[in-house]
């Protein structure tokens, strides 16, 4: 696969994939991901994509300010 942004090589590694809304931050650790070597975009596949909006709708119901949750176990920390 070929990062759509600058055609580099892309890289399976895990990153840490952060969202603001607005009045909490939800932090997601270990998410299964493609790095671009060049230019350092990072894309998810959609299975990857479709489970980190569940996990943020299921925090944004919940009263927590920060969030900071493991992709693989899905425990809060
Ligand atoms: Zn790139």
């Amino acid at each position: 696969m070929k990062c759509f942004m600058c055609k580099g090589k892309l890289i399976d590694k895990p990153t840490t994939f952060l969202a603001d809304l607005g009045d909490c931050i939800v932090i997601v650790k270990n998410v299964p991901s493609q790095v671009c070597s060049q230019c350092g975009e990072i894309s998810y596949s959609n299975e990857v994509a479709r489970k980190l909006e569940e996990t943020i709708s299921l925090i944004r119901r919940s009263p927590t300010e920060i969030a900071i949750i493991n992709y693989d176990t899905k425990k809060v920390a």
